[in-house]
């Protein structure tokens, strides 16, 4: 096996990781977003989109997984380490991956919409003037990570429907007056 070969097995094998923790978060009524990294074919650094949990609107994967892997190797500079996505970082955690420095990220679904790896802008590439470059890929495991996300607003839709048609069946003001 080449090592192109051996590096698209190792992403897939990470990015299954990265679907595990996106689905903490779907459990958690979030976002299924997930994410890790990984130094010397070692995931040292985990993290789940957790903006509801913690009330925290910069609680994401990508975030909470940067901060984790800083704290374990000591250091804020990420280098030698691949960040895992399970969807395009937003401009907010692109803009933290290009201050912490990992040599590469990988995620799975594009965001052609808010993306920031490419999708709508790419953050990654703007050397100069960030004074630091990723190398990105994508696309590995695309469905699932599609497949969770559109799973869970479908689920989100329907449980709102269904609060809608209990709202819809309370007692008007009317019946309330005497
Ligand atoms: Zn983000």
């Amino acid at each position: 096996m080449d090592d192109t070969a051996m590096e698209l097995m190792d992403d897939e094998y990470f990015m299954h990781q990265a679907l595990r923790e996106a689905r903490k978060a779907y459990q958690a009524n979030e976002v299924p977003i997930g994410a890790v990294i990984v130094k010397e074919q070692r995931v040292i650094a985990r993290g789940w989109n957790q903006v509801e949990t913690l009330k925290d609107a910069t609680a994401h994967a990508e975030m909470l997984a940067l901060t984790a892997a800083q704290s374990i190797l000591g250091d804020w500079r990420l280098e030698g380490c691949t960040l895992y996505v399970t969807k395009e970082p937003c401009p907010m955690c692109a803009g933290a991956i290009v201050h912490c420095r990992p040599d590469r990220v990988v995620f799975a679904l594009p965001d052609p919409k808010a993306g920031a790896c490419g999708g709508w802008i790419n953050l990654l590439d703007s050397n100069p003037p960030l004074n630091h470059a990723c190398a990105t890929s994508y696309g590995v495991c695309e469905d699932e990570a599609r497949e969770l996300l559109v799973g869970f607003f479908r689920e989100a839709r329907k449980k709102r429907k269904e609060k809608l048609k209990i709202l819809k069946g309370l007692p008007t003001q009317d019946d309330l007056t005497p």
